[in-house]
């Protein structure tokens, strides 16, 4: 949940998961729907249903115990190296190093790393550094949160708080007075503007709405019926539509423009405003849905 997501924001994300899915067992047991209605608002949701695949493992694999080998926790759903190294050194004291964003701007501006952070060169660089690290540690878990704990609360991407810093002495970005150099900037995406027509379809006080498809980006999620290119039903030049939203996802800045359409089409589910506040929804289709 914290990945790319500040704490406060992630607080009632969690309290109201752990609420409903307590245990392992509990995830694995779940309807998807179910878990992707928690999740809704956090984005990313591939982390949801990779969160609920790992819990089946678990359970089926390892009798519902979270595995402490570290092959065995790489081999779940959704664990990468830096998670593992994250679970491995703080769940077991194992001396698994990470390297995520806060590690990779502390240790370019130590070591004084310009190179760019993205390159393959560059990150075998940090990972090596790290993986030294933790094996001269007397305490891997401290190491790795202090790590994380220096990035996240003194050494900012913009001024850092150098004179609050305890590695302030061995920092060679400080001592060249290149922190604003290091780590060095990639460059800024180049988002893709996209507009979307949505069509709000009713039945008296019902919606027509459809659910994305297994595979696709966002799947099993809600959605009104929708079309990139404007091919699905045929909207009068002058229409202005009834409600717009904005979202954006990845490198695309995407406009949602929603009519009011007549329809004889059943391929879907209709649901009245209640029902559908209770179905797991895409975050623009939801902004449309709160205006609703
Ligand atoms: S001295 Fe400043 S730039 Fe260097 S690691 Fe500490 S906070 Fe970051």
């Amino acid at each position: 949940m914290l990945q790319q997501t500040q704490v406060a924001t992630v607080i009632p994300f969690w309290q109201r998961w752990m609420r409903a899915l307590p245990s392992i067992e509990k995830l694995a047991c779940a309807k998807p729907e179910r878990v992707l209605k928690l999740w809704e608002g956090l984005g990313y949701y591939s982390r949801a249903r990779n969160l609920q695949a790992a819990a089946k493992q678990i359970v089926t694999e390892h009798n519902g115990c979270f595995p402490d080998d570290p092959e065995a926790i790489r081999a779940l759903p959704g664990i990468g190296r830096y998670t593992a190294g994250a679970i491995g050194s703080i769940a077991f004291g194992r001396a698994q190093p990470i390297v995520d964003g806060n590690v990779t701007r502390i240790l370019t501006r130590i070591f004084g790393i310009c190179e760019n952070t993205k390159a393959k060169a560059t990150q075998k660089i940090l990972w090596l550094l790290a993986e030294t690290m933790v094996a001269n540690a007397d305490d891997c878990s401290a190491l790795n949160q202090s790590l994380m704990e220096l990035g996240a609360t003194v050494c900012h991407p913009r001024q850092p708080d150098c004179a609050a810093c305890p590695v302030r002495r061995s920092c060679a970005a400080r001592r060249e007075n290149a922190i604003d150099q290091i780590p060095a900037k990639s460059q800024p995406p180049r988002y893709v503007e996209k507009s979307i027509e949505v069509y709000l379809i009713t039945r008296g006080p019902r919606y027509l709405v459809q659910q994305r498809p297994e595979g696709a980006v966002n799947a099993g999620f809600w959605e009104f019926p929708n079309s990139e290119n404007g091919t699905s039903f045929s909207i009068p030049k002058n229409a202005q539509p009834i409600a717009t939203a904005r979202h954006t996802i990845t490198r695309y800045r995407i406009k949602l423009n929603a009519y009011s359409i007549r329809s004889n089409r059943t391929q879907g589910k209709w649901c009245s405003l209640n029902e559908l506040r209770k179905l797991p929804f895409t975050a623009g289709h939801r902004k449309l849905l709160k205006g609703l």
